[in-house]
């Protein structure tokens, strides 16, 4: 059977979903050939909806995904005034000071083969968990690149995924999936749908008329969701008694000028309702304001974004208008629905900590890619599997941002009272919590192949967060595992001093770059 895969929605979501699948399936050689099973990606976006726009920062997954689509990473890096991302800096999550902690991507030293959050927990602590473990910290408070000019594309000294220009990064796709891998495109309102009798999707009708017929629908239409929610009609399962954020006010402001810094790292700021987000691009920052709107208005929200901004000399001065975005955070009850599957915010989205959309994205495209079903039957098989792997990993999102609140010890407002209250945690946190305090996560946490956040990540925020762990190791494993630990220990010094010594700053990597 040929198959025609229809994408509604031309944002981050459909234009990955749709590179993502022609990259395999859509061969230029095999086209014309009849006897060769056939594959066809169309693209429908509105002229009438605009996209989301933001969604900055990426997991190093998108060095694969970039790969294996076909785009050069400097040219990504040239079109999208992207820059490198290394970590998550998160400051006054715990006493709403300046402390703070990182989240690398590189995991801690020694990561399954011994445990060093548990001897770090046992050890008198002259160092933070991160720095004990790990170099990236350290790189990212010098705004340092992870990698030198000399190495390959998508090569790297330090593990890195990228902060990018939205706007810039849908259009760089849009004409690489069209010149470079044979997605067809059609501008077009969906305006509804013509059922087949089987409750699958035969066609979608446009509002100029012209009928869309596919085997397969894919809804990446954002908010709206045309196909999975107001055509299915499938519930949506609203989680704001977990994590209470529904509502963000975003800005662009440009570098005070062409030499300051580029960060490293997302820095996550704590707020009395919510945080800011601060993502360093090559021409300017992406900075907003996420917040619960039962705990603070728009008013004091905004006025908490604006001082930030204009406390900080390295951003230019001017006139600042936010762009509200409200939301409810929450996911699809179920994601595959007959033929129709939905991928993107159309499938659910809560709240841009950890940047965890575009990732659930690139995995659920790559799913799909890789199993794309043949015929009805099999369709069947995969939609249900699809479901259960898409609630697991939204189960694995929601417990691990709702981590970054519930050991705080800020009491400075009901908003951070309220998520250390034992009825907004999810028993599963709630049962791996009570398991950390004798031993700290480890490569035996989950038994699941596809999980997005490996122990390595939750020790990073326990610990950052000040989490303890009692350190219940016999006297015969901490005596027999010490000699590993220290080794461990001095290659992170030696490490640390070395990379402080080779890499290039962010901006000098960048602009470099440019020159060539
Ligand atoms: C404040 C905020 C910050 C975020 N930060 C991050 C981050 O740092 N990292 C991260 O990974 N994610 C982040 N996200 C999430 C990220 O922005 C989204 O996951 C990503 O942009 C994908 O959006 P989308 O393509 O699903 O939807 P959209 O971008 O909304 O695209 C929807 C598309 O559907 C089309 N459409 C709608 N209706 C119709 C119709 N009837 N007919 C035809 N076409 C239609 C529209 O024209 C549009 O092209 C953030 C989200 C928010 C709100």
């Amino acid at each position: 059977m040929n198959t025609r895969v229809v994408i509604v929605g031309g944002g981050t979501a459909g234009w990955l979903t749709a590179g993502i699948i022609a990259a395999k399936h859509c061969s230029v050689e095999s086209s014309g050939n009849p006897s060769i099973q056939q594959t066809e990606v169309v693209l429908v976006e509105s002229p009438d909806v605009k996209n989301l726009g933001v969604g900055e920062g990426t997991w190093p997954t998108m060095r694969d995904t970039l790969r294996q689509i076909g785009i050069s990473e400097r040219t990504f890096l040239a079109c999208c005034d992207a820059s490198f991302k290394q970590a998550s800096k998160f400051v006054g999550w715990l006493d709403g000071g300046h402390e703070h902690y990182y989240h690398p991507f590189m995991p801690p030293a020694g990561y399954g083969s011994v445990s060093m959050a548990q001897h770090w927990s046992a050890t008198p602590k002259d160092l933070d968990f991160e720095r004990w473990v790990s170099a990236q910290g350290t790189i990212c408070e010098q705004n340092l690149a992870p990698k030198t000019p000399q190495m390959p594309e998508y090569a790297f000294a330090l593990n890195y995924g990228y902060h990018l220009n939205a706007g810039k990064f849908v259009k760089m796709l849009h004409t690489h999936c069209v010149e470079k891998l044979g997605v067809q495109y059609i501008q077009g309102h969906v305006e509804h749908v013509l059922p087949a009798e089987n409750g699958d999707i035969s066609e979608i009708v446009l509002a100029s008329g012209q009928h869309v017929a596919g085997n397969l629908f894919i809804d990446c239409s954002g908010f709206t969701a045309i196909l999975i929610g107001k055509h299915y009609q499938v519930p949506f399962q609203s989680k704001q008694h977990i994590l209470f954020n529904d509502t963000a006010l975003a800005l662009q402001v440009d570098h005070a000028s062409e030499d300051v810094p580029i960060a490293s790292c997302t820095v996550a700021t704590a707020q009395k309702s919510g945080w800011i987000w601060d993502i360093s691009l090559q021409s300017r920052r992406g900075i907003g304001h996420v917040f619960s709107s039962d705990f603070t208005d728009v008013e004091q929200a905004e006025e908490a974004l604006f001082n930030y901004v204009q406390n900080d000399p390295n951003l230019a001065s001017g006139q600042l208008t936010a762009r509200k975005i409200k939301f409810t955070p929450g996911h699809r009850a179920t994601f595959w629905h007959q033929n129709c599957v939905a991928i993107g915010v159309s499938a659910g989205f809560v709240e841009p900590l950890e940047a965890t959309a575009l990732v659930l994205i690139e995995k659920s495209a790559e799913w799909i890619s890789e199993q794309l079903p043949r015929d009805r039957n099999a369709m069947t098989v995969l939609a249900k599997r699809f479901n259960q792997l898409t609630s697991q990993r939204w189960q694995e999102i929601i417990d691990f941002l709702k981590l970054h609140y519930v050991l705080t010890n800020r009491k400075d407002s009901e908003y951070w009272l309220a998520h250390q209250q034992a009825e907004s945690i999810p028993q599963s946190l709630q049962e791996a919590l009570a398991l950390w305090h004798s031993q700290a996560p480890g490569v035996y946490e989950t038994n699941q192949r596809f999980e997005l956040f490996s122990s390595a990540s939750k020790q990073y925020v326990l610990y950052g967060m000040g989490f303890h762990t009692a350190q219940e190791q016999s006297e015969q494993v901490r005596q027999k595992e010490t000699s590993i630990v220290k080794r461990f220990r001095n290659e992170t010094t030696h490490t640390t001093e070395k990379l402080l010594n080779v890499l290039p700053s962010n901006r000098q990597f960048l602009s470099g770059l440019n020159k060539v």
